[in-house]
């Protein structure tokens, strides 16, 4: 699933989000306490309009993003996390 999400690099990690599960709720746009996230300007396949990461330097890698996502659809990874991933495909 992460090979089809698009993926931003942020100070501490990693942020996903898979457009196509997104609902366009705006949770995690509104919720995001560093405004790291915006609508973006094109629609996914049900019609909405997914987040897109417009302040990676911004991003604390609090996960709340994640947290208050009702479609597991935006989620992150710290950097030890995605590291631990590459030793493991290796
Ligand atoms: S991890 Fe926290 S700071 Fe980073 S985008 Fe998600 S809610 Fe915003
Ligand atoms: S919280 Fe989830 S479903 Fe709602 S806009 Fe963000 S990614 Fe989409």
């Amino acid at each position: 699933m992460t090979d089809e999400a698009k993926r931003w690099k942020v100070p501490k990690g990693h942020v996903y989000v898979l457009d196509d599960i997104c609902k366009g709720c705006g949770f995690c746009i509104e919720y995001c306490p560093r405004k790291v996230l915006a609508r973006a300007e094109q629609f996914n396949a049900k019609g909405y309009h997914p987040p897109e990461v417009v302040d990676p330097d911004a991003c604390a890698m609090c996960g709340f993003c994640e947290l208050v996502c009702p479609d597991f659809a935006i989620w992150t990874e710290k950097e030890e996390m995605v590291k631990e991933e590459t030793k493991d495909a290796a």
